[in-house]
């Protein structure tokens, strides 16, 4: 389950500003995140996660008040209970897949990578039919497959939250559905919560709640835009 509560967050004092009232996600319920570029998707999905943190107001994610952790164990929370599909997958190009998919174990001191570990995420790979590409340089994979590293690796850890940002973009329409079974799949079996950004729409009659950035945040008075989103 996911609750933001009177969330206040800014980039500095002249940046984008981001307010939530109130957002609530169900403990294993699939919602897709939408709105135009530049509206804040990935700052929220980024406090969900714990990655940066609020100025004001409450986040609560699997019952543990985010905002009241210190920084290292907001970071271990995310480590072990939280799977994160970046954007632009965050795959390393110096090691292959296997090794990609371990990730989370190889930086993270607070987990310890033992053979059942491998064996997981070799059966993960197997799963989405990467099984034979697990010594293959990321880089020499289809973007489809690129993709499909990155589900495995944000569900090694078996979290109870999957966090995805934009994860079908730049696929073909057959890559699309097929991460959403990824997703979908992972979230049935483990009765996981699911909160996918998505520019999407024919993906989201899938999902049993769609929230529009439009309607969920109270806009701040326009600061400069500068950045691109
Ligand atoms: P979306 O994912 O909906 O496209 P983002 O959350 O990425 O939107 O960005 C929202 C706004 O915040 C944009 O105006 C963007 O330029 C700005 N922004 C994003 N990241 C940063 C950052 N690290 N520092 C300052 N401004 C940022
Ligand atoms: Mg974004």
């Amino acid at each position: 389950m996911i609750r933001i509560e009177d969330l206040d967050f800014s980039y500095g004092r002249d940046g984008f500003r981001l307010t939530v009232p109130k957002l609530e996600v169900a403990a294993g319920e699939k919602v897709a995140w939408i709105g135009p570029s530049g509206s804040g998707k990935t700052t929220l999905l980024n406090l969900t996660a714990g990655i940066v943190s609020p100025d004001h107001g409450r986040i609560v994610v699997s019952g543990e008040e985010l905002s009241a952790l210190g920084d290292a164990r907001r970071r271990d929370f995310r480590v072990r209970r939280i799977g994160m599909v970046f954007q632009e997958f965050e795959l390393l190009d110096y090691l292959d897949v296997l090794d990609n998919i371990l990730l989370p174990y190889r930086i993270n001191d607070s987990l310890t990578l033992g053979p059942e570990v491998i064996e997981r995420a070799r059966a993960l790979a197997e799963g989405v039919e990467i099984g034979d590409k697990l010594h293959r340089d990321v880089q020499k994979l289809s973007r489809g497959e690129q993709q499909r590293v990155a589900l495995c690796r944000a569900v090694l850890t078996g979290p109870d939250v999957i966090l995805a940002d934009e994860p079908t973009g730049n696929l073909d329409p057959s890559n699309k559905e097929r991460v959403l079974d990824i997703l979908f799949r992972y979230a049935d079996e483990h009765e996981a919560t699911l909160v996918m950004v998505t520019h999407d729409r024919d993906l989201l009659p899938r999902f049993e709640r769609v929230l529009d950035f439009d309607e969920l945040c109270t806009p701040a008075p326009a600061p400069a835009q500068e950045a691109r989103a």
